[in-house]
């Protein structure tokens, strides 16, 4: 009884006042029918433990195993040629599970093939710098490659070898489920898109892909060859963010290294 009366003090506490009163049979009662045929169900059904975590929070962890589960199948993997090139690592990914906004390049180079996480070089500082301009951290994103492992001599990869690995990134596209993807060059507009096409005409527009839409702008690598382009680089960039619905600090007003 008092534990009763300790309850109904903390529901008042909580400006719970109204109560339903439920006659419940006595407890002899109870045990006397269940005995009498166990096969009854008990009276009151057990409580199914309640959710202690938000949704969203279940969601990342969800999302989380997801990405994890898949980065286990990619373990010293051997399914295409550029296992057997050269490469130290399987650059799976790297970011927020979470993101809204995915970036897709090409292959690892050098610099991501040592460290195992991709766009970590002088292309991975620009694309940084590019990500800070649009009003966002590295950790918002998430950033991975057609292929997840380097080819020789930073060389396009191969139609197999992409085809072979790009069904992983996809995968990881249908965990993550951002909102905007933005492929950064023509090699992975062309495996996004399942086709090639020149990248002028594919600038500028928005694409659908797996339930996401796709943005093309220029490799950060391309940029650092002909920085001239980092003008038109920004107007793609100012593409996603208008589908994102964020907005550039007022510092930024362009995605200059
Ligand atoms: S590039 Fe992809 S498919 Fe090829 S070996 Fe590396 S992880 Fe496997």
């Amino acid at each position: 009884m008092q534990t009763l009366q300790a309850r109904i003090r903390y529901y008042r506490d909580l400006g719970i006042s109204q109560f339903y009163r439920r006659i419940a049979a006595p407890l002899s009662e109870i045990e006397s029918v269940t005995a009498i045929n166990p096969d009854l169900e008990p009276p009151i059904p057990p409580r199914k433990p309640a959710a202690t975590l938000p949704t969203t929070f279940t969601a990342s962890v969800d999302r989380a195993a997801g990405l994890s589960a898949i980065q286990h199948e990619l373990h010293n993997c051997t399914r295409c040629p550029l296992a057997f090139q050269g490469r130290h690592t399987v650059v799976f990914g790297d970011g927020n599970a979470d993101a809204r906004l995915m970036f897709i390049g090409e292959g690892p180079g050098a610099d991501e093939d040592a460290q195992g996480l991709p766009f970590v070089g002088r292309a991975g500082q620009l694309l940084n710098n590019m990500i800070a301009a649009m009003g966002l951290k590295r950790s918002d994103v998430y950033i991975a490659n057609i292929v997840k492992c380097r080819p020789p001599q930073n060389r396009v990869p191969e139609p197999e070898e992409a085809n072979t690995c790009a069904p992983f990134l996809f995968r990881q596209i249908n965990v993550i489920k951002p909102e905007v993807i933005v492929a950064l060059g023509a090699t992975a507009a062309t495996y996004l898109l399942g086709g090639k096409s020149p990248l002028a005409r594919l600038r500028g527009r928005i694409h659908e892909v797996r339930g996401a839409k796709l943005i093309v702008t220029y490799h950060p690598a391309y940029l650092l060859r002909d920085p001239s382009q980092k003008k038109e680089a920004w107007k793609d960039l100012q593409l996603a963010m208008t589908e994102l619905g964020v907005k550039a600090p007022k510092a930024s007003s362009n995605a200059d290294s």
